[in-house]
């Protein structure tokens, strides 16, 4: 599999694994589902406004999810994911990052 076109430095990955680790996504808040995050009784779920929009004009907001996935593995300091080149792993992860956010700005070691 290529690397993503946008990743300048693919291997950092190999020592990052940031968006592996934590879950980011991003929504409206809808019916008040900022609030219900906020709500919830943990501290693995956070939840930041941000300055970006949906294409409906609606401000979105990003919710982070602190836990580690499960096909993440460290092997001699490196992380792999298990799920690499194969069909079950989420479309998503292939295609990180779509939109170069203030978050990868912060956190992908990739891009520089
Ligand atoms: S945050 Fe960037 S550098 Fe870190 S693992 Fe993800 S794509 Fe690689
Ligand atoms: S499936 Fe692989 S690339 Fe996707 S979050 Fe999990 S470890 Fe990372």
């Amino acid at each position: 599999m290529k690397p993503h076109p946008k990743l300048k430095n693919p291997e950092a990955c190999r020592t990052c694994a940031m968006c592996c680790k934590v879950f980011t996504f991003y929504d409206h808040d809808s019916d008040g589902f900022v609030e219900r995050v906020r709500l919830l009784k943990t501290d693995k779920i956070k939840i930041e406004k941000t300055n970006l929009a949906s294409p409906e004009g609606q401000r979105l907001y990003r919710v982070i999810i602190d836990i580690p996935c499960s096909a993440l593995e460290l092997k001699d300091g490196k992380y792999f994911c298990k799920l690499f080149g194969k069909r079950t792993r989420p479309l998503m992860c292939n295609q990180y990052p779509y939109d170069i956010t203030d978050w990868e700005e912060r956190y992908c070691k990739a891009l520089k």
